[in-house]
């Protein structure tokens, strides 16, 4: 159960070694999706340098449109792999199909994007794994439908569920989402399960990153998810809001920086 009411101390979820929520800290960094071996060893060795503590990369990829790409699939998840055997950074990737679970192996949390957010069968299937789970926001889901969603994963046993608010849809055009930073004390009011933000999808433009990162920090958040790539002109992926090694390392100083004086719930 997700409910505040049934748990007084906050929830540490430890993804392959590494502890987020109750007081513990994370920034999972890495591309949109595995592009190539070279391209996600470099950006999960820059990454880990600049203080990241997880490596994401997405290997099946939820596309809008089906001409574009949809990632390199099982060989994307394999690449992740050496990239975490060369830099010791546990691993992030979305599952959009229950059939490709025994993939999944190497992965160290999964993710479930905000297009599946509702996908109730997968949801429960995932309830019966022991791999922790990172459910992001529906693109337009209220924050009890939310709650509803990770409880569906949790009824099957599987109580290691992590939260990401990745934006939601709005009338406003000038970000790609809108940033709903307010879940963050009404989350912690409602759960006892960790909150990550994500800027990256919220917002949809590597300049507006960095303030918001700053920003999701003080308020409390347990990390952030911030997509990071080798050369964003030419990513496959969401390249408009990826950030250059060099920018990630100024954002993670600056979010480092803020993090002591953080709200405390
Ligand atoms: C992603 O993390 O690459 C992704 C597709 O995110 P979202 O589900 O939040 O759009
Ligand atoms: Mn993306």
């Amino acid at each position: 159960n997700a409910n505040r009411k049934f748990h007084e101390e906050d929830l540490v979820v430890d993804v392959g070694g590494v502890k987020i929520g109750g007081g513990n800290f994370q920034i999972i960094a890495g591309p949109c999706s595995v592009e190539s071996r070279e391209q996600v060893c470099y950006v999960a060795e820059c990454v880990k340098k600049s203080g990241a503590g997880l490596l994401r990369g997405g290997a099946f990829k939820p596309r809008t449109s089906p001409y574009a790409f949809q990632g390199l699939k099982g060989e994307g998840i394999e690449l992740l792999q050496e990239a975490k055997e060369k830099t010791g950074l546990p691993i992030v990737s979305e599952i959009m199909n229950i059939s490709h679970l025994p993939m999944f192996e190497p992965v160290d949390l999964i993710q479930v994007g905000a297009r599946n957010m509702q996908n109730f069968d997968l949801l429960r299937e995932l309830g019966r794994t022991n791999k922790p789970i990172l459910l992001k926001r529906g693109l337009a889901n209220t924050i009890d439908e939310w709650l509803m969603s990770a409880e569906y994963i949790m009824a099957g046993g599987n109580e290691n569920v992590i939260l990401c608010e990745r934006g939601i849809r709005t009338f406003e055009t000038r970000t790609r989402n809108t940033l709903d930073l307010s879940t963050i004390p009404v989350l912690k009011k409602l759960t006892h399960l960790p909150i990550i933000i994500d800027p990256s999808h919220a917002l949809g433009y590597s300049y507006m990153v960095k303030p918001m990162a700053m920003a999701a920090t003080a308020a409390g958040a347990d990390g952030l998810m911030i997509e990071v790539h080798n050369d964003p002109p030419h990513a496959l992926c969401d390249g408009a809001q990826s950030l250059t090694p060099e920018a990630f390392d100024d954002v993670a100083k600056a979010v480092f920086q803020i993090r002591p004086f953080a709200c405390k719930f």
